[in-house]
């Protein structure tokens, strides 16, 4: 069956047929970085990961334009931002007050750093937002790549496939004066401090993505917003492509006035430059122009006519369908004419839900809040933290809980332990004909991944010799998943234990497990178990192994 997904723009799942079948582009909306991302903003990160995988593997068919079935071979290029530029605290007032988050960042990480708590090897100025932002972005892209994100990982030959929003300023200005050219948007105030804004009645298709139509939105959508910022709109939905600010922490020179740029406008830059021009790279190493986008690619961005092709594919969190979505579907048509009257500039609108922890939203002042480096200085691998993040259904609430890590964990160990036994099994041994075609189905029906997991577990079930073709069948089944691939948590020896989970050898378990080995060898298995207990109440888990040793890991 070939790959059918659930459209946000659509509300149907439907087949996915991109533009060219053997090269598919991907737009994902990245993280602001104003503080490290937690599980929550991973879960999105990693879903989209999932389905770029799954579209790039062997096993999954597309439909092409005409009806006709893809099975590849086919790339995909997956590009996801970086939002480094500040934008203001307060989303309600449509990026025009509250406080600018790398302020925000800057006061937390001065208090860090007052208390002590920054390591040592920590050199961030918490005065200085660019420093701010580079500071948590290479925070992002080193969690990103430990969890497997593959255009985190493919960023590092390519770093266009990352690229910056203070680095593409330029560009927005260009798109936000075609706008203005094109009718779309106009300016307010004085000339030099003037305010920019996109005018949503000039788009007729606007709220088609998220259901917020112009007639709703003029009801008070988005009463909070000051009198002051709504009065100078022409309607109450027009919202922000530039604020003349120069007393703004993070600023550039326009036509307007120095200030900053709307949020949206952005993702429409950097999609466009990345994705439609024509002659923008597929793969294969690029360097990062010094000053962002170069004038020849200004002039073809603005030249994209609705001949120039359409994003196959977009994602983002679940809370960026409105507004940032429907706001750049809005920005991009109208600067770039693409297909105006579908309403989009993605052929299809990809959002998982939200992830809670133990059935609750996560908050910071609940206590359940995480991000993935709270979790590997805990000593919890990589591979078990991507498990349990994209084990559910996309579009339901993935639910993270402490139990639910451990049982990742376990299946993790269990596939790796199968892969060994595989790797040292017989040649010429089929495959079980059955596992690739239930897993196919089950991915290729809108991304099934509880349902292809399931198929993976019963085949190892009965497979009880797994011979080296199974052992490919794995690997081409964890290309998807991208679990097995990730490093191992470190494994401290002893001569008597094997610490895994990151553990290191404390002399008081050492001592604990030296007992039972002695009282096992006298037979006293009273003792031995009480050992057991006791070690359980310290927080570990302990199980015998090969060689005489002992396993330990946290309880
Ligand atoms: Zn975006």
């Amino acid at each position: 069956m070939p790959l059918r997904l659930y459209n946000t723009l659509t509300k149907h799942i439907e087949p996915f047929i991109p533009g060219d079948p053997s090269h598919i582009t991907f737009y994902t909306c990245g993280p602001t970085v104003y503080d490290d991302a937690h599980i929550g903003n991973f879960r999105s990160f990693l879903a989209a990961d999932v389905l770029r995988r799954w579209i790039e593997s062997p096993l999954c068919d597309v439909q092409a334009e005409g009806g006709a079935r893809h099975r590849g071979p086919r790339r995909v290029t997956h590009v996801m931002n970086i939002t480094d530029v500040g934008h203001m605290t307060d989303d309600a007032e449509g990026g025009e007050s509250g406080e600018d988050r790398m302020s925000v960042a800057g006061r937390r990480l001065l208090e860090a750093k007052k208390a002590g708590k920054l390591p040592d090897n920590v050199s961030v100025d918490p005065s200085n937002p660019y420093q701010i932002a580079e500071f948590y972005a290479n925070r992002f892209v080193e969690d990103a790549r430990r969890l497997g994100l593959k255009v985190a990982i493919e960023s590092q030959q390519d770093p266009t496939l990352m690229p910056r929003a203070t680095q593409k300023v330029a560009g927005m200005i260009q798109v936000i004066r075609r706008l203005i050219d094109r009718g779309h948007a106009y300016a307010v105030g004085e000339p030099g401090k003037q305010t920019i804004y996109f005018h949503v009645p000039s788009f007729a298709p606007y709220g088609k993505l998220s259901g917020n139509t112009l007639d709703q939105l003029a009801e008070g959508k988005g009463g909070r917003i000051s009198a002051a910022n709504q009065a100078q709109k022409k309607h109450p939905a027009d919202f922000l492509l530039w604020k003349s600010d120069p007393s703004h922490v993070m600023k550039w020179d326009s036509p307007w006035g120095t200030g900053y740029p709307g949020w949206h406008i952005e993702c429409t830059v950097m999609s466009a430059e990345r994705l439609l021009l024509p002659g923008a790279p597929a793969s294969g190493v690029v360097k990062q122009a010094a000053g962002g986008v170069g004038p020849a690619l200004l002039d073809a961005l603005v030249h994209l006519t609705d001949q120039t092709g359409i994003i196959d594919l977009h994602s983002g969190g679940e809370d960026n369908i409105f507004p940032h979505h429907e706001c750049e579907i809005a920005q991009s048509c109208a600067a770039f004419n693409t297909h105006p009257e579908k309403g989009t500039f993605a052929r299809m609108w990809f959002h998982p839900r939200f992830l809670l922890v133990d059935g609750e939203k996560m908050s910071k002042s609940k206590g359940n809040f995480y991000t993935p480096r709270d979790l590997f200085e805990k000593g919890i691998e990589p591979a078990a933290i991507r498990f349990e993040i994209i084990k559910t259904h996309y579009r339901s609430n993935a639910n993270f809980t402490e139990q639910g890590l451990k049982d990742s964990q376990r299946t993790v160990d269990r596939w790796r332990t199968f892969l060994e036994r595989a790797d040292q099994g017989a040649r010429d041994s089929s495959v079980d004909p059955e596992v690739g075609r239930w897993f196919a189905l089950a991915m290729s029906n809108d991304l099934n991944i509880a349902e292809a997991i399931a198929e993976v577990n019963k085949w190892i079930s009965r497979t009880h010799e797994p011979s080296l073709n199974d052992g490919m069948m794995m690997r081409t089944f964890d290309n998807v998943l991208g679990v097995l691939e990730l490093s191992r948590a470190a494994t401290a020896q002893t001569e008597i234990g094997v610490f895994r989970d990151g553990l290191a050898p404390d002399p008081a378990v050492l001592a604990k497990l030296n007992e039972r080995a002695a009282a096992r060898a006298g037979k006293n298995f009273k003792r031995s178990d009480e050992i057991r207990d006791e070690l359980a109440k310290m927080g570990y888990g302990i199980k015998d192994i090969a060689g005489g040793k002992v396993e330990v890991r946290r309880a």
